[in-house]
Formats: structure tokens, sequence, C-alpha cells
């Protein structure tokens, strides 16, 4: 539930492990934004655009978890699935579309904001015909396949005067909220070290994040990138330093077009470090390390869709369990959204953000191929 850490009494959170700090970072504006009180009961409309997994499996029932948001329109190849689902979400079926008149979704005046939920390659053109088309934009992660799509995509959507946001979830949801707190007030000391490890393993040989026009690259894009937008926000800072490797692994059949594995360190202004893996070739890759000077803390999941945890280490006691809401990532991404759009307010995670974690993929991508450290 979006909205659950309302049931956690401050006096709860002081009580928890991480005490003065928690208490602390709920008075934060980064941990409050998703769930400010709201200064209306509007509803922003939504139209999702591509019926897969994510759609099917979380965004549609997220729905049902947020105070601004409804589903307003469907688009989609597939006429069946879109009208079963319209029924079941009600949605009106006139505000059914398919990829050739999805450009008429100019003139439905119950669509406000355009949700990308497609293969990778598909960001680019479908945002910047939805800005056309006069309708904010949330996009999937990653934003596009190139750092150049990226910033198409952020001018067509300034050149239409609509906002855009990147579904960076973990942006919006109390572990990674606090993890950044935690490392803003250096509750173990100055960050040294961070270490994230984002991936899984991926068994379909005919997925398309295996295929390198739909998918733009292999696990780095798809899913390290929570690995390299954690180093970033846990830090507040831009990488200056890349040094990468990858395992391209070509005699699998998976992985004919696309990289299997990649690991990557990066510099930051302020002396923090960072190392870190991706693969589609196992599980068991989804946490991060903060190591500072008195100790260290994990988030470990962290990205996981539910059940993040925390625990935090200090000099010799034992590491300590720090309970926070768990809440719908995605309802409280699409709140945030629409209360930008209600608000006229720029969002936390805007397609700026998309557009730095490309950049710095690219670095990655040359400093394997060249062999060398890539300075940003
Ligand atoms: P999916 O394969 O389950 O769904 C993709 C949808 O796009 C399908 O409905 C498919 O029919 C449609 N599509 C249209 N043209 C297509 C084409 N040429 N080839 C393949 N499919 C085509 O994928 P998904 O897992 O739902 O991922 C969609 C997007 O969401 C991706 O960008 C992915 O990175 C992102 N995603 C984000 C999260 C998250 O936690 N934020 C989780 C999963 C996926």
């Amino acid at each position: 539930m979006p909205h659950d850490h309302a049931m956690l009494t401050r006096r709860d959170m002081l009580r928890g492990a991480a005490g003065g700090m928690l208490a602390a970072g709920l008075a934060n504006p980064l941990i409050t934004a998703a769930q400010d009180a709201p200064k209306s009961d509007r509803k922003i409309g939504w139209a999702l655009v591509g019926l897969g997994r994510l759609t099917m499996g979380e965004l549609l029932p997220a729905f049902a978890q947020t105070k601004h948001c409804k589903v307003t329109a469907l688009v989609s190849g597939s006429p069946d699935k879109a009208k079963k689902l319209a029924e079941k979400y009600g949605v009106d079926q006139k505000s059914i579309y398919n990829y050739d008149n999805y450009d008429e979704i100019r003139n439905n005046p119950d669509v406000d904001v355009i949700y990308i939920v497609l293969p990778n390659s598909m960001h680019a053109e479908y945002t910047i015909r939805g800005a056309k088309a006069g309708k904010h934009i949330f996009c999937e992660k990653p934003m596009a396949i190139s750092s150049d799509e990226c910033r198409q995509m952020i001018d067509a959507c300034k050149q239409a005067n609509k906002k855009l946001a990147i579904a960076y979830r973990l942006r919006y949801e109390p572990y990674n909220q606090t993890a950044i707190q935690m490392v803003h007030e250096q509750a173990v000391g100055p960050a040294k070290v961070i270490v994230a490890d984002a991936g899984f393993n991926l068994p379909d040989p005919n997925a398309w994040r295996l295929n390198k026009e739909l998918a733009g690259g292999g696990a780095l894009l798809d899913i390290g990138i929570y690995a390299l937008n954690a180093t970033r926000y846990l830090t507040g800072e831009e990488p200056i330093e890349v040094n990468a490797l990858i395992q391209e692994n070509p005699t699998d059949p998976r992985f004919k077009e696309v990289e299997e594995s990649c690991v990557w360190q990066t510099r930051f202004p302020s002396g923090i470090l960072a190392n870190c893996s991706t693969s589609y070739a196992y599980n068991w890759q989804n946490r991060y390390r903060v190591i500072g000077t008195n100790g260290f803390f994990d988030v470990d999941p962290f990205l996981a869709y539910r059940g993040l945890r925390m625990s935090v280490k200090r000099g010799s006691a034992e590491p300590e369990e720090v309970q926070l809401p768990q809440v719908n990532h995605f309802a409280a991404e699409m709140d945030h959204f629409s209360q930008c759009v209600i608000e006229d307010k720029e969002p936390l995670t805007p397609g700026e953000e998309g557009l730095m974690d490309h950049i710095v993929m690219e670095a990655i991508y040359q400093s394997a191929r060249e062999g060398k450290t890539i300075k940003l």
C-alpha cells in the first residue's frame, strides 16, 4: 500500500534500529515526495502503451492503490487482449488504440499521461509521438537505447510543453529513500565504497531482451541500470571515471547479440568508489552495500517489487535490521507523476535522469571495448 507508512508512527520509527536518522529521513523532501498530502482529489487519466508482463502483472493492478491515477486508455497490437483488459479495468472500449492509430489519442480528453511500457528501442518513438499528441509522458527504464535518443525525447517533450519522467520506481519507496538519507547524513561515517549487483538468469533464448535491435544492449541496459542508478542516487553525484569488463559469451545461444555479463567501477567526485556487476546468466544479484568509515549498511534485496530489506552494522556491534514500510513502488511513482501534473511540478526522475544513465552506460561499453578507463 503506498500510504501504509501513515500507520507507522513517528515513535515507531524512532524505536527502529536506525533511530533518529530515520526520523530525520521522514522530514526530508526526497522521502516524502511521493506521499505528500494531496492538494486536490483530481484523478489524472493514464494510457498504458504495451500490455506485456509488467503492465498486466504490476501496473494495471497498482492503479487500485493510487490516489491520483485512473487508467483511461490502452494501446496494444493485440485487440483481443486489449478488449479483455479494458473490460477488467473499466476502460472505455473507444479508448483502445493500436500502434498505427496511436496518434489519435490526441483527441481523447480522458488521457493526460501516456505510460510507455514497450521494448526499449520503441521508447523514443512512442514518447515523441505521445508528446506531439499533447500528452505528458511517463517512460519505462531504460529510457531508450542511446543518449542521442534520450536527448530527442527530452527535446520533444520540451517543445510540446509536456512533462517527461522515467519510471525509476526505487526512488519512490522508503528503503532506497532512507539509504540516500543515510549516505547524506553519514550514518556509517563518510561513505567510501558502494558495491552494487543487479541481474537475473534469463532462460528464454527468444526473449526480446536478447535481441540487440529491440533491447539496445544486454544485462547492463535492462537490469544493470538499477545498480548504476543506485550508485548515482546514493552518492547524489555523477561519475567522473569508468572502468569496465564485459563477458559476451556468444557460445551460449542466448548471447549471440547482447552481452551476458558486465562488471564496472566508477569514481565519484567526492572520492567515493563504486564496484558494480550485472548478468543475465545467474540469479542472486539484487543488493548493494554502502561501506563507510564506521560501518556499513546493506539493502538486500534492493530492487525486488516487494520485500526489500535493510541492515546496518556499526563498528563491532551486531548488524541491526531496519524495518521500514513496504509500499507499492508502481502506485507511488504514478501518484507522484500525477501530482506533478496537477500541481505543475518537476518530477523527481525527469528525462535528464535517464539520459545520465545512458551517458554512463555508453562509457561503460566504451571502456570494455577499448580496454581503458573512460573519463566523463
Ligand atoms: P514484455 O515483453 O512482457 O512486454 C512488452 C510489450 O510490448 C508486449 O505487450 C508486446 O506485445 C509489446 N510489443 C510491441 N512491439 C513489440 C515487438 N516488436 N517485440 C516485442 N514486444 C513488442 O516486456 P516487459 O517486461 O513488460 O517490459 C517492457 C518495458 O518495461 C521494458 O522497457 C522494460 O525494461 C521495462 N520494465 C520495467 C520494470 C520495472 O520494474 N520498472 C520491470 C519490467 C520491465
